[in-house]
């Protein structure tokens, strides 16, 4: 950790002189190697999370080449400002914070190293990346292309290891900015120890996102969308919508519909072209995910269809009944456990959705556009869908408001938080002393 702190250091004053197209243009070059080598780089992400290549060919290194190349595109245009003052004038200057930390959960090892890496190296920043031990492959993956595509030596660094060495890279003093993804109760440990050395934060934490379904909206649409906010990589998602409000009049044929659906998925050897469902991470989450399922039942949900599974595989699985102080409906369990509540009215949704401590996301499903938007600015969320949900474009900010997190990830936003500003007043004429 010392060693890649202490090269990242090193490697940044040099990385931070290039002029920004010119580290524009090694990242680009690395997007298209990870194109070209799709599909060897999708069988390593299914390898290291175990989730179906169906999934990892589609998602999780190609949205890494989005964020690279996106970056790499926006290089050249970031620029301060000229302040007129009459006969003064002043700028400022985006400059590169220095070196970064980047701290990553194991849903999306890839993506999340490269979402975090792009729009650092392109500030002029160097970074040391820890991914979760449960997935060591991707960020080294990701420093390897980066290597290949003429980044220099030092600029992304990877170091291994469990939350300790996670801890150890934020108190390090080279470090001045820490962006984690992870669960909340490691979020306030993080942000807490940045605090220390006054470091910057990025927050990228857990969820348990509201997911409202009116009773206009096309139910195919809302179940397709239900589906995808809970079960795509077997429900390990933070911006899931696990707690799915459906107005009472359309709650029956909703849960007929997603039942049926569930029913059809292919579940299996995540290395085969046909499963749809994975394994979940390890076991012992596996376990955590069961306690969940057990606390539902115990609580009086309704099981509309899954249950507990065997092994690391559960199955897509769907409470009724629910209400909202239920376990299910409560706690992020980064699983397939979807809660279904019904609801009457649309000012019911709002509050009761709103009544979390989290605040990722949202959805909204109506064909009924003023109440979409009504809606969505009534929600505290950070990154929010109407008639969809869980598509993370690059060219759109992600991130979360209360407890879900802070900053944003993507899009020109990220630049921000990647980048402090240096502001220069320069005096064009005689200075007026008073004695
Ligand atoms: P954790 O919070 O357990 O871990 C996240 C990362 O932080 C891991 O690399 C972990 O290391 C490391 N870590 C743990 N403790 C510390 C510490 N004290 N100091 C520094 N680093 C530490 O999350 P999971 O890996 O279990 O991921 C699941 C969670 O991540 C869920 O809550 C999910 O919602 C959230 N998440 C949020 C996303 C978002 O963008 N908002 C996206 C994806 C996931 P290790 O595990 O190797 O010990």
């Amino acid at each position: 950790m010392a060693a890649a702190c202490a090269a990242a250091t090193d490697a940044q004053p040099a990385w931070a002189a290039l002029a920004p197209v010119d580290r524009g243009r090694i990242l680009a070059r690395a997007a298209a190697i990870i194109r070209d080598r799709a599909d060897e780089l999708a069988r390593l992400e299914t390898l290291d999370t175990g989730k179906p290549i169906q999934e990892t060919s589609v998602a999780d290194w190609p949205s890494g080449a989005d964020a690279l190349e996106f970056f790499a595109g926006l290089a050249a245009s970031v620029t301060g400002h000229h302040i007129p003052l009459g006969r003064d004038f002043a700028y400022t200057i985006r400059e590169p914070l220095g070196v970064c930390a980047g701290i990553g959960a194991w849903n999306y090892p890839s993506q999340i190293a490269c979402w975090k890496a792009a729009p650092a190296l392109v500030m002029g920043n160097a970074m040391v990346f820890k991914p979760s031990e449960e997935t060591p492959l991707g960020a080294l993956k990701l420093a390897e292309i980066l290597t290949e595509a003429g980044l220099p030596p030092g600029v992304f660094n990877v170091v291994q290891g469990r939350g300790a060495v996670g801890a150890a890279l934020i108190n390090d003093p080279r470090v001045a900015k820490v962006s984690l993804t992870g669960s909340v109760p490691t979020g306030r440990r993080v942000y807490a120890a940045a605090a220390e050395g006054m470091r910057h934060v990025t927050m990228e934490l857990g969820g348990k996102s509201p997911l409202i379904v009116f009773d206009d909206a096309s139910l195919d649409d809302a179940v397709s969308a239900a589906i995808l906010a809970n079960f795509y990589s077997s429900g390990q998602i933070c911006s899931n919508g696990t707690r799915v409000f459906v107005q009472r009049g359309i709650a029956d044929a909703f849960l007929t519909r997603l039942a049926e659906r569930c029913a059809e998925v292919r579940m299996g050897n995540p290395l085969d072209p046909d499963t749809q469902h994975g394994p979940i991470i390890n076991v012992a989450q596996a376990e955590k995910i069961r306690a969940a399922i057990a606390a539902g039942q115990a609580e009086g949900a309704r099981l509309v269809c899954g249950g507990p599974g065997e092994g690391p595989f559960i199955p897509p699985t769907v409470f009724a009944d629910a209400t909202d102080g239920m376990i299910i409906a409560r706690e992020e369990i980064f699983g397939p456990v979807m809660t279904v509540l019904t609801f009457d009215d649309e000012a019911e949704a709002i509050t009761r959705a709103n009544a979390t401590a989290f605040g990722l996301a949202a959805g909204v499903f109506t064909a009924d556009l003023t109440r979409a938007h009504r809606v969505i600015a009534a929600l505290e969320a950070g990154t929010c869908w109407i008639n969809a949900y869980n598509l993370t474009p690059v060219q759109m900010p992600f991130g979360g408001v209360k407890a879900s997190g802070l900053g944003r990830e993507n899009s020109a936003a990220a630049i921000e938080h990647y980048s402090q500003l240096k502001s220069v007043y320069v005096g064009m004429g005689p200075v007026e002393s008073p004695y």
